[in-house]
């Protein structure tokens, strides 16, 4: 599968008017797609054991997009198969008081995953080029002071992830992003869902409408983020998402060839502990029923 077509090279000016949010690579079945996604959920449970029981490497899966783009379905379906004890998610909402008393990465990095693990962020440090972005009035409350907010604060917040990022990948901690891109249109289509059906009345609110009204202001503000932040070690994928079954299976892929291209190995135990484990399987075969 073709994926490398979503990577985003480092430092070229990413224009989403390229990317297609209805593209499938040619996929026309969607039960193949299924079976595809199972496949891989299935390596991904083979892959995430080996990375545990590795205990060195780990690996943070970061997810951006609009409301509705199904960043919770892609996290749902992707994980289906690993094990809940090798894996942690974290959501990033509106910010604590706490959280607006430290720097903008500080409220993350606590929920970085361990050695031998997988982190999902739902939404990250990212948030600080796009919401806080297109409503100023989010910055002023930041209580960053006056003289360090300057025309080139996006700019510097794109350099501190990246920063921080090459640090995460200098530690053993393997980054990598989806911007699930769906098109204006199936926003509205899955709105006007969510509002018919009421057991998915819950999945929405009245906000999610304004936010919609800031369209073009969220598509020129993820344009930098991809333009600015994605590297080799820590790459973005636009993973075009108005096909719902195409986008987790895209995803799905990614994270398995990633974690292929990691060489994760299980360890191996010394000769002397060899030798013990053979001694008790003596002592378990002599043992009497
Ligand atoms: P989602 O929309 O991701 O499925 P949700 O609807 O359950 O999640 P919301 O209550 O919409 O959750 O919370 C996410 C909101 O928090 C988004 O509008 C997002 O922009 C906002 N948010 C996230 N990080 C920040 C931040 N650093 N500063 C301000 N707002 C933020
Ligand atoms: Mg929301």
């Amino acid at each position: 599968m073709k994926t490398e077509k979503f990577r985003i090279r480092p430092d070229r000016k990413v224009r989403l008017k390229d990317h297609d949010p209805s593209d499938t690579l040619g996929w026309k079945n969607k039960d193949a797609a299924e079976e595809k996604l199972a496949k891989d959920v299935e390596r991904l449970a083979e892959l995430q054991e080996i990375l545990y029981a590795q205990d060195r490497w780990s690996l943070l899966l970061m997810f951006q997009a609009m409301d509705a783009a199904g960043k919770d379905g892609a996290i749902k379906h992707v994980m289906s198969g690993v094990n809940p004890q090798g894996c942690q998610v974290a959501s990033f909402k509106a910010p604590s008081a706490e959280d607006l008393d430290h720097d903008f990465l500080w409220r993350c990095q606590k929920h970085l995953p361990e050695r031998g693990r997988i982190g999902i962020f739902n939404r990250s440090w990212y948030e600080e080029m796009l919401v806080v972005r297109v409503h100023p009035n989010i910055l002023e409350k930041q209580q960053v002071p006056t003289e360090l907010v300057t025309d080139k604060i996006w700019k510097q917040r794109a350099e501190s992830i990246t920063d921080f990022e090459k640090h995460l990948s200098r530690n053993g901690t393997k980054v990598i992003k989806f911007f699930l891109n769906v098109s204006r249109d199936e926003q509205k289509k899955r709105f006007l869902d969510r509002i018919d059906k009421p057991e998915k009345n819950w999945k929405m609110s009245p906000s999610d409408a304004t936010e919609r009204g800031h369209w073009d202001e969220y598509q020129d503000a993820y344009e930098d983020v991809l333009s600015w932040t994605s590297t080799e070690r820590a790459p973005w994928y636009v993973i075009p998402a108005d096909n719902k079954w195409f986008s987790r299976m895209a995803v799905a892929h990614i994270v398995v060839r990633t974690l292929e291209e990691m060489d994760l190995k299980f360890p191996e135990v010394g000769k002397e502990r060899r030798n013990a484990l053979l001694e008790t399987k003596k002592m378990l075969e002599a043992e009497e029923d």
